[in-house]
């Protein structure tokens, strides 16, 4: 499952947060044609779907071009671009955009994914300490300490507007790295389900990484898995 050149046994492991441990429930999609029905304006749900996707693209590129720094205000700026190019008919974006803000720092509008918990804790009885490394912004810590399975991440969460770089920029793992008290970037493994952020940004920095691809999206990524229990097995066998 690793592909491990440096032979170096994990220590420690980072987790990405949103599309690794916890995904939005009701979907993004929902809760943008919510914020426009409640402004009384109905909308194709492919529309906005391909709209959402093109603007949160065109932010990601936009970022990797710079020089990956950030914080509260920029994650703000991000997102209110990407809900007006989202919904562009609606007549009160500030309204909209509010809405979607506090929707998502709520617990409840976000699930784990069902392999987590008993992967979390397998890992945790094995002695493997692990942390949180996002480019969620500050609200991420009320996400967290909302959900019971993610309660412990709480002490050791490292998110990018805290830092001021965002994933793949290496500042944002040596932070997380230096949480879990690993000396060496080779002892640490970082998994998340983005191919740039949590899987060559990684090994371009020094760290085993891991893509975790739970619908087959990037066949033509590795080392990667389906499934974190796949991850437990792996790491929690004996002979690893
Ligand atoms: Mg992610």
């Amino acid at each position: 499952m690793l592909n491990n050149p440096s032979g170096q046994p994990v220590q420690g492991i980072i987790f990405d947060a949103v599309g690794t441990l916890i995904e939005p429930e009701p979907p993004v999609l929902i809760a943008y044609l919510n914020a426009a029905r409640r402004q009384n304006i109905q909308l194709d749900p492919h529309t906005v779907r391909d709209r959402y996707r093109a603007a949160f693209h065109r932010q990601e590129n936009q970022d990797f071009r710079g020089p990956l720094a950030t914080d509260e205000a920029t994650e703000r700026r991000r997102w209110r671009r990407i809900v007006a190019e989202a919904l562009p008919e609606i007549p009160d974006l500030n309204l909209a955009f509010d809405e979607l803000w506090i929707h998502f720092g709520k617990p409840e509008s976000w699930r784990l994914y069902d392999d987590v918990p008993d992967a979390l804790n397998r890992l945790a009885n094995a002695g493997i300490p692990f942390c949180i490394a996002s480019n969620f912004d500050a609200r991420l810590r009320s996400v967290v300490e909302g959900l019971p399975a993610l309660a412990r991440f709480a002490p050791s969460l490292n998110i990018s507007t805290e830092v001021g770089r965002r994933k793949p920029h290496r500042a944002l793992y040596e932070a997380a790295r230096s949480s879990l008290g690993i000396d060496s970037a080779e002892a640490v493994l970082c998994v998340g389900d983005d191919p740039e952020n949590d899987l060559m940004g990684p090994l371009r920095a020094g760290y085993q990484a891991l893509l975790i691809d739970r619908r087959g999206h990037h066949p033509e990524f590795s080392p990667s898995t389906n499934s974190l229990t796949a991850l437990a097995d792996h790491l929690t066998t004996p002979s690893c």
